[in-house]
């Protein structure tokens, strides 16, 4: 059974890590309004981090709830996974994650993950939840 429509499944698949991605530009968009200024991808860095924010020692993630296997979200969930490839380079992608993020842990980076689909809700013009998840990125940049 394929609960995605095609049109979701061509989303996905350009979302395999996306660079510059829409909820990464949402994000993006969002600090820069707040004036917040960040290195993008940088690769000094284990996994070239999408946002870096030097001055607060923090790295913003962004994954793709699809691609990163998010749990408990619908957009994650392995099931759906219309081929065997698509299958391991998801599960690449988490082990991945969680490499980079023990690489950046020990480095004393803190590590703010956005779920992309889910917390940020890219196709919708206006989103309660995103608004919420991008406020909650400045709050946890001042703790
Ligand atoms: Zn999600």
């Amino acid at each position: 059974m394929d609960v995605h429509s095609s049109e979701t499944r061509s989303y996905n698949m350009s979302q395999i890590k996306g660079k510059n991605t829409k909820p990464e530009l949402l994000v993006r968009k969002f600090l820069h309004a707040h004036g917040y200024r960040y290195t993008l991808h940088d690769k000094r860095l284990p996994g070239k981090p999408d946002i870096v924010l030097k001055k607060y020692k923090a790295i913003v993630d962004v994954r793709g709830c699809f691609w990163h296997l998010h749990q408990g979200c619908k957009y994650g969930e392995l099931v759906n996974t219309p081929s065997e490839k698509m299958t391991s380079k998801r599960k690449f992608a988490v082990q991945r994650d969680e490499i980079n993020m023990s690489l950046w842990n020990e480095a004393g980076w803190k590590v703010i993950v956005i779920w992309g689909e889910c917390q940020l809700e890219p196709r919708k013009k206006l989103s309660k939840k995103r608004e919420q998840t991008l406020n909650n990125i400045l709050n946890n940049l001042k703790l």
